[in-house]
């Protein structure tokens, strides 16, 4: 690797870290640490209406317990950052104008009626609903309004509630690459032209993730298999700026201890054991509960969780953080989601 080393935890503050995301986190950790890099910790609060008070401090609260530390912080030298995107948010307009001026991007004013009538005519049809500037341009969707250059200064100059699009390439095929998953193949026709800016003045998640990774200058991504289908619109904004794109490595999920679909804090509770690093407690007054208050070593949650989707290769299995570090590599980490064990924390938790 010739470039340094510099990888992101990027949680939404929509309420507190489930061991998933600390999962991510440590592996984004152990992978910095192992080559010489930086860890940032980024707060993706661009969505006003998921935001949940107190959940930032939980998150950071979370990663300290568990011994992972970051590297800056807005003010560089600050030792536990985060960068928090609500504070950077004219930013991003900037580069929403970019892509409009470059032609990546459109005005879109359809209201949430039109929207709502276009995906209902496509659902009796039998068809799937793609908001793209092909379809529109060939009158697939009846209801879009495909307006001239002058019609759409008109109607942000009234006032109007708009939009930012992507403009999707149509009729592509992209080869994309990802670290644990591969090659993997895209036909453009398939995408949505994705909103990047939203009528609130916020930048969505997709504008400013791509935004925030090229600024901080982060070389891998490395996040959970939830985001890889929106792989194909990062790679095509990081063209469209003509920014090198990251590497990207999109980690396996968590399953339930059944093996069957993703673990969720519903299988904690009703089975009696954490999802949670510590205990948190919900705006409604509902406690669940932490590894922390359930007396685990933090450093027997670590060793457990490094074991979820990756193995050494040998027959250690007790670990300290520093010998993650030493032996973690993303080539082993595997495709296939990662059952998660309640017995096996707790023989974890006993040998420490
Ligand atoms: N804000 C996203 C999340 O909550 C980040 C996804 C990414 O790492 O790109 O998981």
């Amino acid at each position: 690797m010739s470039k340094k080393v510099r990888v992101r935890f990027a949680p939404s503050p929509t309420g507190p870290l489930h061991i998933g995301g600390v999962r991510t986190a440590l592996f984004n950790y152990l992978f910095a640490k192992k080559h010489g890099g930086d860890f940032v910790l980024r707060i993706e609060d661009t969505d006003q209406n998921r935001y949940v008070e107190g959940a930032e401090d939980y998150i950071v609260e979370s990663l300290n317990w568990c011994g992972i530390s970051f590297d800056e912080g807005p003010n560089k030298n600050e030792k536990f950052g985060p960068y928090r995107q609500s504070e950077r948010k004219d930013l991003y307009k900037q580069y929403a104008d970019e892509l409009i001026a470059s032609g990546n991007a459109y005005y879109a004013f359809d209201t949430a009626e039109q929207l709502d009538a276009e995906r209902k005519g496509h659902e009796e049809k039998g068809k799937t609903f793609i908001y793209n500037w092909h379809n529109r341009e060939r009158g697939r969707l009846v209801n879009s309004l495909v307006l001239t250059e002058a019609e759409t200064k008109a109607k942000i100059e009234a006032g109007e509630d708009f939009v930012i699009r992507f403009k999707s390439p149509q009729d592509e095929t992209l080869h994309l690459t990802d670290i644990i998953r591969g090659n993997i193949k895209i036909d453009t026709n398939v995408l949505d032209d994705k909103v990047l800016f939203k009528s609130d003045g916020m930048p969505t998640y997709h504008l400013a993730n791509i935004v925030d990774d090229h600024l901080m200058e982060i070389t891998h991504v490395i996040r959970g298999e939830e985001w890889l289908p929106s792989l194909a619109l990062h790679k095509l904004l990081y063209d469209a700026f003509g920014w090198e794109a990251p590497e990207f490595a999109h980690l396996p999920l968590i399953l339930k201890p059944t093996g069957k679909g993703k673990l969720s804090k519903r299988d904690g509770d009703k089975m009696g054991f954490p999802v949670f690093p510590l205990e948190y407690t919900a705006p409604d007054g509902t406690v669940s509960r932490g590894y922390k208050e359930d007396g685990y070593f933090p450093e027997a949650v670590v060793n457990f969780l490094a074991f979820l989707g990756w193995n050494p290769g040998t027959e250690q299995e007790i670990f300290s953080l520093e010998q993650l570090v030493a032996d973690f590599d993303l080539a082993r980490v595997n495709k296939a989601g990662a059952r998660f064990d309640p017995d096996k924390t707790k023989w974890f938790n006993h040998h420490y």
